[in-house]
């Protein structure tokens, strides 16, 4: 199947199409291969992660150079996701030697309790294309660091990367049969067959919402466990007493890292009315002066979409908004082709209804709106089925806990743009998802608890 730049819309390269037979063939691989990776030492898999992280850091530009060409992030966007995928690697090679367990007396006496914890098994692991090496490396990481083996499937617009992962991988000492990588132009007539087969034990996936639904009622049949880690619709809330710098500094990241093509992307910026024409004011002459063009140029923090699809969302969501009385500050229209460029946009007076205010908009458009009250905030920040990630910035200290632990999401920023780190557990409450990559608890994900009763 080809894979293309978006830059462009001219095919890069082709990669190898799979479908359901060579899903089998590499879930073989990774059941084959399972009993003796389980048994390797914690040290030796933690060794080999560490070569890998040190190795993806070697080989950054290389690295980074495939990743804008097939996925059109700017290149230093794409050496930092590089960076964070090797730190994903070294996390978990750090956790693989720290697994705990129990020795504990029954209560009733007369036993023991050995509590032990083991791998769940081969494991099937899901990504998107928007961040298409770390996605890879925060479930290979932790899954390696257990003891699991995997089936690997990318998202079909963004195969390369996780092909260069694996190879990485590979060099760093992985055995066969331990990381299959599957690429695939129809996911679904391959996955669902690997789902049902039952040699499987674990499904981790990142991705749409709607995707992640479909897949867990695949799982109910063979009741296989899953981490889901899912869409957002992420509130940015910046209150009187915030300190107004700070707050645009931080609505830029959240808004376009990544060209706005991320699940923690800011969705809905509502701003308190006393400070909202001075916030969209200096955020839009930041936005509008963002460099847009192809992510290999320097400079260009602006790259384009990944597909005409995403181009077309965008641009009806905009319209939709504009229809409905919302105004734009820069930008507002899609490019011309080549390519699939929309510029920085900034949107006031943004009604509830409008559409983009309910849909990850996944794209470097901010939309903003006016509130007067704290509680009139929370409550419309949590006005949503999704629940991954909020932001807000205040000065107060008690109202910036208050808010933060009345905001329904599984992350907080509180005066941070950004809250992605391998150390913290990533991961959202309702239709955002299920569990948590990353942090202390990411390798749980990968862990089983076996209980040994001993007679004494
Ligand atoms: P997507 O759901 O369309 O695709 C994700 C993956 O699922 C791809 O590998 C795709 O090939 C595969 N897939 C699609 N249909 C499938 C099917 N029927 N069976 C099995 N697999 C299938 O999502 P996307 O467009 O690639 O990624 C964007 C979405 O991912 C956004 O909603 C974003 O919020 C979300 N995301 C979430 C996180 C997170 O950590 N919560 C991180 C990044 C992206």
């Amino acid at each position: 199947m080809p894979v293309t730049d978006p830059a462009t819309a001219e095919p890069l390269c082709e990669v190898a199409d799979a479908g359901p037979e060579e899903g089998a063939a590499a879930l073989t691989a990774a059941a084959v291969a399972q009993r003796d990776w389980a048994r390797t030492s914690a040290r030796q898999r933690s060794d080999i992660l560490m070569r890998a992280h040190r190795l993806l850091l070697a080989e950054v530009e290389r690295l980074s150079l495939v990743m804008t060409l097939e996925m059109g992030k700017p290149l230093a966007e794409a050496r930092g996701e590089v960076a964070y995928a090797a730190e994903f690697l070294r996390w978990f090679a750090e956790e693989a030697v720290r697994l705990d367990g129990g020795y504990l007396p029954a209560p009733t006496g007369g036993s023991r309790f050995l509590v032990a914890r083991q791998p769940v098994g081969p494991s099937l692991l899901i990504t998107p294309w928007n961040f298409p090496m770390a996605m890879g490396a925060r479930k290979i990481g932790p899954a390696l660091a257990a003891g699991c083996t995997c089936v690997v499937k990318p998202a079909e617009q963004t195969p390369l990367s996780m092909l260069a992962l694996a190879d990485v991988l590979r060099r760093a000492g992985v055995p066969a049969g331990v990381v299959n990588v599957v690429t695939a132009s129809d996911p679904g007539a391959v996955v669902a067959p690997m789902i049902a087969d039952g040699r499987a034990r674990k499904l981790s996936f990142t991705g749409s919402t709607a995707v992640g639904k479909l897949l867990l009622e695949q799982c109910a049949r063979t009741v296989l466990r899953t981490s889901m880690e899912l869409g957002g619709n992420a509130p940015f809330l910046v209150f009187d007493d915030a300190d107004l710098e700070a707050a645009v500094a931080g609505a830029m990241l959240a808004k376009m890292r990544n060209i706005g093509q991320a699940c923690t992307a800011a969705n809905r910026f509502m701003v308190q009315r006393g400070i909202a024409a001075e916030f969209a004011a200096r955020l839009t002459e930041r936005m509008a002066a963002l460099p847009m063009g192809r992510g290999t140029e320097p400079g260009v923090v602006v790259g384009p979409l990944i597909d005409a699809a995403a181009v077309a969302k965008v641009t009806a969501l905009v319209a939709d908004a504009r229809a409905r009385g919302a105004v734009a500050l820069t930008g507002g229209e899609p490019l011309a082709g080549p390519g699939n460029f929309y510029p920085a946009t900034v949107l006031t007076g943004v009604p509830a209804d409008a559409r983009i205010c309910h849909t990850e908009i996944f794209g470097p458009v901010a939309a903003l709106s006016i509130f007067d009250t704290e509680d009139e905030a929370i409550n419309r920040a949590n006005d949503t089925p999704y629940g991954l990630v909020s932001y807000l910035y205040t000065e107060n200290l008690r109202r910036g806990l208050r808010v933060s632990e009345a905001l329904d999401s599984g992350m907080v920023g509180l005066n941070e743009g950004v809250v992605s780190d391998p150390a913290a557990p990533f991961g959202g409450v309702k239709e955002s998802g299920l569990g948590r990559e990353g942090g202390l608890v990411g390798i749980d994900e990968f862990l089983e608890t076996k209980y040994i009763r001993v007679a004494l």
